[in-house]
Parts: structure tokens; sequence; C-alpha cells
């Protein structure tokens, strides 16, 4: 029986860690160890049979990284997870264990570059064949739902225009085919989002972004809802597909999810008040923000996610030159891809993330030459926009927002 649940905040710092089971130690330990030793062949027997609980290899199960898969089951709302080397080692292992030959995945029309490469991949090498469909609607789904289709695969909010995927829809359709749903909530982390709330079968992240949070970490999380599904596939693809996290990169994760919330609010704050001051520049054509008034799916978003997350994209006047000259005048935001953490970064999907898609898709799905992607960190505000203005100063000394100043 689990005792009553505790809230989100003390679930991050608390759940899946007793300590007087590690020598009263505060913080949990870190198990830097491949194997473990069986105190006799026959316990080492029972443990391989499964007749007794206990280690045999970190492969197969180590105590620092289960602590991360307890924590991460309970705080999305899962029965069971597993922890990867990579978000993509999540990614790969839940599409493996989904499909076989000559099935068909329908994913939402805008997926990370290397879920897509990933898509192209298992296509070419098994026969196992993937749309790409709006989903704003069920009725947008359905279309595209085939005999062979077993499962939906969604990203919500979509990099980089935040397209919203409508997760209830999503649902509803999987449910009425008998499909699996799977969402990669790497964007809105489990503070934002929590898409097995609202019917999701599975649920990824790349741990490497906000979940840890310091960008000192590549790593990856599978939450699922069926605790014995999770178990099996940790004893199949993982174990031997074999993309595991070291104890190390598990035991950083467990440090930077303790502030998750607090992290969360601050880059939603600051993002907040960069999308009010980008709205004031002359030099900005559009703004893709998912709570934003602006935004047409502003409502649906407001329904599945708490707050509108860190991440704004903007296009700027001119084309990619200017995008690029804007870029290099930044000072304090740095110019790399990855999100997630402290200090703001800057990217240009165009030639960075997106430059794999033909410029026709490009277009098509929104990524001009001139868009820009702010992960917005964890400084202060003010410092985030005057670094801003004076690069928009720099790259347009003419403009009339200077003029009046
Ligand atoms: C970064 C990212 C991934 C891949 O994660 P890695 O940890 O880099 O393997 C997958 N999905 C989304 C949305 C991402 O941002």
């Amino acid at each position: 029986m689990r005792e009553k649940k505790l809230q989100f905040e003390t679930e991050l710092i608390h759940t899946g860690y007793e300590s007087s089971r590690h020598h009263d130690s505060l913080a949990v330990p870190l198990y830097q160890t491949s194997t473990f030793t069986f105190p006799t062949a026959e316990e080492g027997e029972a443990r391989f049979a499964g007749e007794h609980q206990g280690n045999i290899y970190s492969r197969l199960g180590n105590p620092t990284v289960r602590v991360l898969e307890e924590r991460m089951a309970e705080i999305e709302h899962g029965a069971g997870a597993l922890a990867f080397g990579s978000g993509m080692a999540a990614v790969s292992a839940v599409l493996i264990h989904l499909t076989k030959a000559g099935d068909h995945i329908l994913a939402s029309r805008g997926v990370y570059g290397c879920t897509f490469g990933l898509l192209e991949m298992m296509e070419e090498k098994y026969g196992i064949t993937h749309d790409l469909a709006a989903m704003r609607t069920e009725e947008e789904i359905e279309r595209s739902i085939r005999p062979e289709t077993v499962c939906i695969y969604v990203e919500t909010p979509i990099n980089p225009t935040m397209e919203i995927v409508n997760l209830q829809a999503a649902a509803a359709v999987a449910k009425r085919h008998g499909l699996k749903m799977v969402v990669d909530n790497t964007f809105c982390s489990p503070y934002l989002q929590n898409p097995l709330l609202a019917g999701a079968d599975f649920v990824l992240h790349s741990a490497t972004k906000y979940l840890n949070g310091h960008g000192d970490v590549v790593a990856g999380v599978l939450v699922g809802k069926d605790a014995e599904e999770m178990e099996a596939l940790r004893m199949t693809v993982q174990k031997d597909v074999g993309g595991i996290i070291s104890p190390f990169d598990a035991w950083l994760i467990l440090r930077g999810l303790k502030t998750l919330h607090i992290r969360m609010d601050r880059h939603t704050d600051n993002a907040e008040a960069v999308l009010r001051f980008l709205k004031g520049q002359p030099e900005v054509k559009t703004i893709y923000y998912p709570l934003d008034s602006g935004h047409p799916q502003a409502e649906t978003a407001r329904q599945q996610m708490r707050r509108g997350g860190g991440l704004i994209s903007f296009e700027i006047e001119g084309g990619r030159k200017e995008a690029q000259a804007f870029m290099n005048a930044l000072k304090l935001i740095k110019i790399a891809v990855s999100l997630g953490d402290a200090e703001t970064l800057i990217q240009h999907p165009a030639s960075m993330t997106h430059a794999v898609v033909p410029a026709e898709s490009r277009e098509a799905m929104g990524i001009s030459d001139s868009l820009l992607r702010l992960s917005v960190g964890l400084e202060n505000a003010e410092d985030i926009e005057a670094d801003l203005r004076q690069a928009f100063a720099k790259v347009n000394p003419d403009s009339k927002r200077l003029q009046e100043a």
C-alpha cells in the first residue's frame, strides 16, 4: 500500500529514498559500481531467477539510479520508470518496445531532429513506417491513422514554433484505436505538464534539459503507467540494447531535481519578462510562446500546461544574415543548442537544430531563416533584456526605438 501521495515539491526532494537503508546518509549515496557481490552462490542463483530481490549488475539496475527512477515515476504520475544514458536512448527504447516490422507510427508534425532521424532509420531498415500530422483536433489525428498504426508519438509544444498538440484529443483517438501514446515532455518538465494524467501511456524526457538543469549531464528518462510493462522493458530493451545511465549522472540529476519547481517558476517568470520586452521591439516580427494571448492555441495550451515555460522563439526583420549578426552581437546570452540550463541560450534552428530538414519543409513548418529560439535562463531578467537591447541596437543602429531613446 502506497502512503498518501505527497505534494509535487516534496516528492522532488524525498520520493524513492529511505536513509535508514543507506547508513543514514541524508544525501542519496553514489553507488559507483559496475557489479554487486553475492554472499553465496545460491543467493546469486536466486537473484538471477528473480526469486530474490537484490542487485546483480549495474546494467540491470543500480541503487542510485533506482532512486531517480522511483522519483520520476512518482512526479510524472506513472507506475514505473527507467533512466537512460541520453534522451535519444529513451526515445529509441520505447519505440523498439512498441513496434515490429510492418507497423506504423503516427508522430506530431514536429519532432526532435534525432527522433525524426530514428523514425527514418526504422523505416529504411525495418519497414516500420511513419507519418507526421497536425494534432490540434481529434479529426486531424484520426485522418492519419492506418490499420498498421500501433503508436501515436507526440511532442508539445512543438520545437521551435510552439504549436500545441491537444493531448486529450490524441489520447481519445489512441484509446479508440487501441494504440499506445508516447509524449516527449522535455520542453515542459513534469512541473508544467503531466501527459500521463491526460491519457498518455508513456512520457519521456531528455533529462539533459530541465530535469538536470545545470548543463553538465546528458541523460534520459522514460515513465510508464503500467509497472509490469516497465519491468519487462527493463529486462528486455534496456538490458539488451543497453543504453543505461551512469550512476554519477543519475546522482547529478537527483541533485538537480530538488530545485526543479523553483527553477521552472523562475525560468517562466524570466520568459514572461522577455516576452513583454520583445513585444516592444520594432525589429521583432513574430513571437511564439505557448501561453501568449496571441498564440492561436493559447486556450488548449492553458488546459494542459500550468505555465508557459522558459522557451521563446521569435523572428526578426531580415534573413539569415541579420539573425546571425544579432546572435553575434549578444554578450551575456550564449550561442548554443540544448535548453533548460541556468544560462540563457540562443540558437538558430534553420542552420542548427533543423539544418537537416530541407528548406521547403522548413518553411512549411514555419522555420524561417530569421527565426531564433531562446532558452531563457535563471539570470536577472533585466540583465537578459539589457543584452537583447544592446544587440538590437548594434544590428539596427537607425531603428525608431533608438531615435526615441
Ligand atoms: C534534447 C532533446 C531530445 C534528445 O535528448 P538527448 O538527451 O540530447 O539525447 C529529445 N527531445 C527533445 C524535445 C529534446 O529537446
